[in-house]
């Protein structure tokens, strides 16, 4: 790129040191830029460079790495969302997470690209970024606040709508491994958050409880008329691709998946209850009995986000907006078929900071070993702990929110719950890498399994590979086959690689025109940059590029593996009754992945593909 002018980057990112009370501003290595475009992929080249493999997640040394793409903050839709990569306290690896809302798009606006937060305060701090002024203030008013407390208070101190906060809650002041960053003002407009991996916990630990960010300058765009005009002539076939999102949200994904066998119920312990507790979770009844308004990110007209509210009397009050997979984790996971809970219990995880995910999967699990009787009263602080439980559900949220009674055990995740618990309850986590498993049965579909395994930050259907399009809803691949799916994974981990490289949500992607074989004429006219390379290329240097960082911190084959008794037990019920992901079943289509992606049967980045990729 030159050191030409540059459009749709600002150039430059704030780095703070805590311990310091340093500020300095640095120019993003240009080079980088193309190679790794912005977000998820600008991210993991700084930690590359900065995050040592001996790095303990809570200690000073461990970074926020936090970078918006080229087209975050301006005006093509979807392009809300920014990254942080940081050492997760709850796999002990690196990790990456995203987020929606305003948060990137204030920083683009406040002048940057990205912000490296290292080291640690002396005393609870918050970092206040308007414009060029970044500063570092006292927050002891702020510590031990929720988050909507937090944001209101912090709110206050900006006086004024115009800018966006990223915070922590108690969960994160308090280290919980499963802690988030929760963004944005709930209410105002879409909340989201840096959910999975207790990158709150990271947070906390630099006695950090926020960051405020307002900004004045827009994006500056190459082409503006060009992509005015872009966007306009491909404004019906956004509609026609994502109108189920502006309905339903992601909730659309629970009828079809559970028609299909394929949406796992109780701790994956089946695929089918009765009829009529499955009809109380459709996304009809959601939608039509609980949404109250659709929220969206920043300048986005799909507004996928579904705000709700129970409509009983204990919890009328509480609003939150939980997703496909946190309805699951809340709902049927834990046998719960009733949205009146769900809402509620995400409303409390959001509140305390918590990642919903995971913080209804340990809940769950522990469900499932009180009734098997490995887990009882006496053990858990007099909880009953049943499936189907609102109540039990909504008050353990809490307490793990607090880390209080039950709950303190539960904090740090389900792997470390089980190891405290004893009596072989690891046996019924299911998780890969210490993160744990989202909505998705990959028994099955056997593509799911393999994008669990080899997913960059653990158990994730995101940035391991969305399979379900291809292997279910528009199947382009026997969702049993073995061969074929190593190429699908590793071609659906790139795409969504350059796709979160782009600062990008991935819902509108199809109507702008980057697909599983992308043309690149939105970004040309955002960066006035023709790229001399396709972007599915630069997702596989992404990918490789994380790679080459889990297996500096010492990952292997050994770890891309699933869940024994996913490897062991069928399906007992459904449509894919009887099927299971057996290791053979299993090692054949890691043999093709690794293969597919040319790394070594273990599962390392071979010489080979790091010099065709340009890889350091
Ligand atoms: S589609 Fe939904 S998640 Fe994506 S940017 Fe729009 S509102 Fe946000």
């Amino acid at each position: 790129m030159g050191q030409k002018k540059l459009y749709g980057y600002n150039g430059k990112i704030i780095r703070i040191n805590l311990s310091k009370e340093k500020i300095t501003f640095e120019e993003v290595p240009r080079e980088w830029l193309k190679k790794y475009l912005g977000g998820r992929g600008l991210a993991a080249r700084y930690y590359y460079e900065e995050v040592s493999p001996y790095t303990s997640p809570l200690s000073p040394e461990n970074k926020l790495i936090i970078m918006t793409g080229p087209l975050t903050g301006t005006n093509v839709w979807g392009s809300s969302k920014a990254h942080i990569a940081t050492k997760s306290p709850l796999t002990n690896i690196y990790t990456i997470s995203n987020a929606g809302g305003h948060f990137g798009a204030y920083i683009k606006k406040a002048g940057y690209d990205g912000i490296i937060i290292e080291g640690r305060a002396s005393r609870p701090s918050y970092i206040s970024i308007i414009d060029d002024e970044v500063k570092i203030n006292k927050a002891e008013d702020l510590w031990g606040l929720k988050i909507s407390d937090s944001q209101k208070a912090l709110l206050d101190k900006l006086g004024s709508t115009n800018g966006t906060i990223a915070c922590i809650g108690p969960a994160g002041e308090r280290l919980s491994k499963i802690a988030s960053v929760q963004v944005d003002f709930p209410g105002l407009r879409r909340g989201g958050c840096f959910g999975r991996g207790g990158i709150g916990a990271v947070m906390g630990s630099k006695n950090l409880k926020g960051i405020l960010v307002s900004g004045s300058k827009e994006v500056e765009i190459a082409e503006p008329d060009k992509l005015s005009e872009y966007l306009r002539s491909n404004v019906t076939l956004l509609r026609e691709t994502t109108s189920y999102h502006t309905k339903y949200g992601t909730a659309q994904y629970i009828d079809s998946l559970y028609e299909l066998g394929a949406y796992p119920l109780m701790n994956f312990t089946k695929t089918r209850v009765e009829e009529h507790l499955m009809a109380k979770l459709s996304s009809k009844v959601f939608r039509e009995e609980f949404v109250v308004k659709d929220v969206a990110c920043y300048r986005c007209p799909i507004a996928c986000g579904k705000y709700a509210r129970p409509n009983n009397e204990e919890y009328k009050d509480l609003r939150s907006k939980p997703e496909y997979e946190t309805i699951w984790s809340f709902g049927p996971h834990c046998g719960v078929f009733d949205y009146n809970y769900i809402v509620a219990a995400n409303n409390f995880a959001d509140d305390y900071g918590l990642d919903g995910i995971s913080a209804g999967y340990v809940i769950g699990f522990c469900m499932e070993l009180y009734e098997r009787g490995i887990l009882y009263r006496e053990k858990t602080g007099g909880l009953e702990l049943k499936f189907g439980d609102g109540e039990t559900l909504t008050e353990l949220t809490i307490l793990i929110g607090e880390r209080r009674g039950f709950g303190e055990k539960l904090a740090d995740g389900a792997v470390r719950a089980a190891q405290s618990i004893g009596h072989n309850a690891e046996y019924y986590v299911m998780h890969v890498k210490g993160m744990e498993l989202t909505a998705y049965e990959p028994r099955a579909f056997y593509g799911m399994g393999l994008a669990y395994a080899t997913s960059s930050r653990g158990a994730c259907h995101n940035v391991g590979g969305w399979t379900i399009r291809d292997e279910l809803l528009k199947p382009k691949i026997d969702r049993y086959a073995v061969k074929g799916k190593g190429l699908l994974v590793k071609g659906i981990q790139d795409v969504r690689g350059y796709v979160d490289s782009l600062g990008l949500c991935t819902i509108p992607r199809r109507a702008l025109n980057f697909t599983d074989t992308p043309k690149p004429e939105v970004l040309k006219f955002v960066t006035g940059v023709e790229l001399d390379e396709d972007l599915n290329t630069i997702g596989e240097r992404v990918y490789n590029l994380e790679r080459m960082i889990l297996n500096r911190e010492g990952i292997r084959r050994k770890d891309d593996m699933l869940p024994k008794r996913l490897m062991m037990e069928p399906i007992p019920d459904g449509p894919a009754k009887g099927h299971v992901l057996s290791p053979d079943i299993f090692n054949t289509m890691l043999d093709e992945y690794y293969a597919a992606r040319r790394w070594s049967m273990d599962g390392v980045v071979s010489e080979d593909i790091k010099a065709a990729l340009d890889l350091p």
